[in-house]
């Protein structure tokens, strides 16, 4: 996200330095806002299901860019029931739990991702964030070259034995 106002006294914002970096900041020092710009943490999911995992598709996303389930915590909610949650409306499954896989810088977004394993029984009803889903078998998947992909590439070789191979994958 990016501002041009100050958002708490609607000045123009500068660049100036800020703790040790160059950082957007209001030019008032009675006001003090500085827009530190810390990544967002963002919750992923391998969805297993029917003994395959679940890729979908976003709205916004190109033709044949699948990739993990993701979301945003809602305040003062767990990374493991913010996982869920996202699975169960984005997908209508039922979660039967999580198991942490780990945690992925993603840069260009300036996300950090806290990637899990979740496990789903029920069918499959999408939510208007998606338009598309497909079933993987576990020995078929690729991963992208990207944060979730690296997710997605170390669960199958740590719990599965599985060597991923990279696959070409744009998201805008
Ligand atoms: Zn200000």
């Amino acid at each position: 996200m990016s501002f041009r106002f100050c958002p708490q006294c609607a000045r123009p914002l500068i660049v100036a330095r800020f703790g040790d970096r160059d950082r957007l900041g209001c030019d008032d020092p009675s006001c003090g806002f500085v827009h530190w710009d810390n990544p967002v943490p963002v919750v992923a999911a391998i969805v297993e299901h029917e003994g395959k995992i679940i890729l979908a598709r976003n709205a916004a996303w190109p033709p044949h860019s699948y990739a993990l389930i993701t979301g945003f915590l809602e305040r003062s909610e767990t990374p493991e029931i913010g996982v869920q949650r996202e699975v169960e409306e984005e997908l209508g499954l039922v979660p039967q739990g999580v198991n942490f896989v780990g945690l992925y810088e993603f840069h260009r977004m300036n996300q950090l991702l806290i990637a899990y394993h979740v496990p789903a029984t029920g069918t499959v009803r999408l939510n208007e964030e998606l338009v598309d889903w497909k079933h993987v078998p576990f020995d078929q998947a690729r991963y992208w070259p990207a944060g979730t992909g690296f997710a997605l590439r170390d669960w199958l070789q740590n719990v599965h034995g599985i060597e991923a191979q990279p696959a070409e994958w744009a998201k805008p």
